[in-house]
């Protein structure tokens, strides 16, 4: 037996114990947590068989009385002997996708992205907003199958568009690669049909939070976006972060949401504070360029998960719900390429270069911390992703 590092000044800690998905050389992937720079295999930790699986769905399906006793189990269990075949260096292991997506859907709950957007978008509309924004989370419905996780290589998308001065479209590889950095929520229960999820029941439902990368390619979505909204120039690829954050060590990252005018209809009337001080980091080619602050998002989880259930739409285990790009009130605060270079007419200093949205060979990664108990700090690893050309023969 050994004893672990309980790595007191990582973002990776007791107050974090994410969960994950790894496997090393000739093993099926498994279920772990990380500490410090060390994976631990849980089933072989907690003797839990639930763990001995490729995907978090069956824990997460346990409900969240069991996610309360399993955290504060393995929290014990780190801080007496283990078996040393139960651990493993980080750098030993392939992270692989943790949880099944079942469905997915990306709301858009910055004020500061969406009236940027409105601005670029519809520059002679007198409001960047449109007349519901602040009455209800606006959302579309994306694509799960198209969901992988850190370190897969993005495959630049050929598709439609039509520049301003043509008359008709043309194909090929979009050359409005840009990046969309998102906080993603995990749901770990679900709700049967014609039973909606209260706003002030929803953290009975969410198990936990991952980075999103929603990669859209903006001469696609511009096209194609009127008026059903995005299709294939989102759906290719997101990338989500391999550890998936518990909303249970989140309780000091809790923020009031921004005072939101005109008040909201009853079914998204919170009555506690519901905001994330999550700070997140955009990496492009090394260097950082913009740090988004999740606790200027208008819209809460709890209210995009009530929203996206009161019509009575079921949800069920590995739903994965976005929260819109994150963007605050400056500069470089702004979530998105297109934000940052205002369309590409203020390009930004990457590595020397001016740059506005993104090349063959670029890699972007995402990153955040939160405040944790007692003056720690809990990470989310990265979302990591470098874009490859486009297939060199489309489909004729
Ligand atoms: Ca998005």
């Amino acid at each position: 037996m050994t004893r672990l590092d309980l790595a007191e000044d990582s973002l990776f800690g007791l107050a974090n114990l994410p969960y994950g998905v790894y496997s090393v050389p000739g093993q099926t992937p498994r279920v772990a947590t990380r500490l410090g720079d060390q994976v631990i295999d849980l089933a072989a930790l907690t003797g839990e068989d639930v763990f001995a699986r490729p995907s978090l769905n069956p824990f997460m399906a346990s409900g969240r009385g069991s996610w309360v006793e399993v955290r504060a189990r393995i929290a014990r269990l780190v801080r007496g002997e283990v078996s040393p075949e139960a651990v493993h260096p980080l750098d030993a292991v392939r992270m692989h996708l943790p949880f099944e997506v079942a469905d997915y859907v990306d709301y858009y709950a910055s004020e500061h992205h969406a009236a940027n957007l409105g601005r670029l978008f519809r520059p002679h509309n007198p409001d960047p907003l449109m007349p519901n924004w602040k009455h209800l989370p606006v959302g579309y419905h994306g694509r799960s199958a198209s969901i992988v996780v850190s370190g897969t290589d993005i495959v630049r998308p050929n598709g439609q568009r039509k520049p301003p001065a043509e008359d008709a479209p043309v194909f090929g590889p979009t050359t409005r690669l840009d990046i969309e950095a998102e906080v993603g929520f995990v749901v770990g229960t679900g709700n049967a049909m014609g039973h909606p999820i209260a706003v002030d029941a929803a953290e009975d439902h969410i198990f936990g939070l991952v980075l999103f990368n929603d990669w859209s390619a903006r001469d696609i979505q511009a096209w194609e976006y009127v008026p059903l909204g995005p299709n294939l120039g989102k759906s290719f690829a997101s990338t989500i972060s391999p550890w998936v954050v518990p909303l249970l060590a989140l309780d000091h990252a809790r923020v009031a949401t921004p005072p939101q005018e005109p008040e909201v209809l009853p079914y998204l009337r919170l009555d506690r504070p519901w905001g994330l001080d999550l700070r997140l980091e955009v990496e492009w080619n090394g260097q950082v360029v913009s740090r988004p602050p999740y606790a200027s998002m208008y819209w809460s989880p709890a209210q995009m998960l009530a929203h996206q259930t009161v019509n009575g739409a079921p949800t069920r285990t590995g739903d994965l719900f976005a929260s819109g790009t994150v963007s605050g009130p400056a500069k470089d605060q702004r979530g998105a390429f297109i934000e940052l270079t205002w369309g590409g007419a203020e390009p930004v200093l990457v590595g020397g270069e001016e740059r506005s949205f993104l090349e063959d060979g670029d890699e972007v990664v995402l990153r955040a911390v939160a405040p944790g108990p007692e003056g720690a700090w809990i990470g989310f690893g990265e979302a990591r992703g470098r874009i490859v050309p486009a297939p060199v023969e489309p489909p004729s």
